[in-house]
């Protein structure tokens, strides 16, 4: 088999190469955003035909670094969507942030199946993603270990209906701590997840919980089934990880070591299972299990977040972007870890909601929420 892969000098990225390099799966594309030292090895090992880069001093720099290689290197804005489009048997689409969404719909417009990692694509794009995905008969596989669990849990369901998803979360590094605790957090804290090593965006958002909140938007769109019917469960041992109940109240759940080259596998060579380099799951050594209420009062992008997939329309695509926008500021260390949520839930209140938003109309919320954050931020109200 072949893929493409866009995102792949971040964790996911290489991880999937790990997988690729272990089942002899041939790399057609690579693109990347940073980390060029990496991505020229990457291309050195896997020689795709082609790569892209997000910027003209990459381009440069990419170019003299691999001059003896015959790889075609791409630097346009949509080059990343050329990419998806090239004939293969999967797409792998671990970009960061809302500028995934693009090339998920460039890959099932040329009938590629997707293995997403991004999970912005249904969060700010759902019905549109999922009528696209209907309509062009390609097949969509979540690389999020929790939407891999409840896929694996649904595998022999047949047509027997789901009651809910357990969707479990880890509740991150601040776990049991309540408002004014949280009020001096440092960024340093903030990227210090317990279970997970992951890029800087989703381990905040593991932080704030607002990853919670996402994944519970995409599981809705992708599972097609009501936000009620979602229970988020903090797992502080990041083992089960997410479970379905069925209508006579059969609880499933999908178990395993914390590594994320095993949804990444199953992405790639579903219905196929192979053998797979992560660690196996001891449940003695794991001993105890435990399940707790998350605490929404605190977490207050997970509150956004069910109040965005409620409202439906471009909702969630306000309260990602406004996420998106605001973490940047964190990152930089320019507003408080508490000034998120704050960011996120004023964002959902004040920007205009759109009932069916189309892709430009999409694209414009996104503009709308990063420049309503970045103003606040001017203006010294975050
Ligand atoms: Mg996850």
């Amino acid at each position: 088999m072949d893929i493409v892969l866009l995102g792949s000098t971040g964790s996911i990225g290489t991880q999937t190469l790990d997988v690729c390099r272990m089942h002899n799966i041939r790399v057609k594309a690579l693109s990347a955003n940073s980390n060029i030292e990496l991505l020229e090895k990457q291309t050195r090992e896997f020689l795709p035909e082609y790569i892209s880069v997000s910027d003209e001093n990459y381009y440069k720099d990419i170019k003299t670094r691999i001059a003896d290689l015959n790889v075609k290197i791409l630097c346009k804005e949509e080059s990343v969507c050329e990419l998806a489009s090239l004939q293969c048997d999967r797409v792998v689409n671990s970009v960061v942030g809302f500028a995934g969404l693009l090339p998920t719909l460039a890959a099932f417009k040329a009938k590629n199946s997707v293995a997403l990692a991004n999970k912005e694509t249904l969060v700010a794009g759902g019905e549109l993603v999922m009528k696209a995905l209907e309509e062009n008969c390609v097949n969509l596989l979540l690389i999020d270990s929790e939407h891999s669990a409840i896929f694996q849990c649904l595998l022999g369901a047949g047509e027997n209906k789901l009651s809910k998803i357990i969707l479990t979360a880890s509740g991150g590094p601040f776990y049991g701590k309540i408002g004014e605790e949280l009020k001096n957090v440092t960024l340093a804290q903030a990227l210090n997840h317990p279970n997970w090593k992951m890029g800087a965006k989703i381990t905040v958002d593991s932080a704030t919980m607002m990853n919670k909140g996402l994944e519970l938007i995409e599981a809705v769109h992708y599972f097609k089934i009501k936000p009620e019917q979602v229970e988020i469960v903090i797992h502080r041992q990041s083992i089960m990880h997410s479970a379905v109940e069925f209508e006579d109240g059969a609880i499933i759940a999908q178990l395993g070591t914390a590594d994320m080259r095993i949804p990444i596998q199953f992405a790639l060579t579903y219905p196929k299972r192979l053998e797979c380099p992560a660690k196996r799951l001891s449940l003695t050594e794991a001993g105890k299990l435990t399940f707790e209420t998350p605490d929404e009062d605190t977490f207050i992008c997970l509150k956004a977040a069910r109040k965005a997939i409620k409202m439906g329309g471009n909702a969630p695509c306000i309260v990602n972007c406004a996420n998106e926008a605001a973490v940047s500021l964190f990152l930089s260390d320019k507003i408080s870890f508490l000034d998120i949520g704050e960011a996120v839930n004023s964002a959902l209140c004040d920007i205009k909601f759109i009932k069916n938003p189309s892709v430009d109309e999409i694209l414009d919320t996104k503009k709308i929420a990063e420049e309503y954050v970045f103003s606040r931020f001017k203006q010294g109200e975050i």
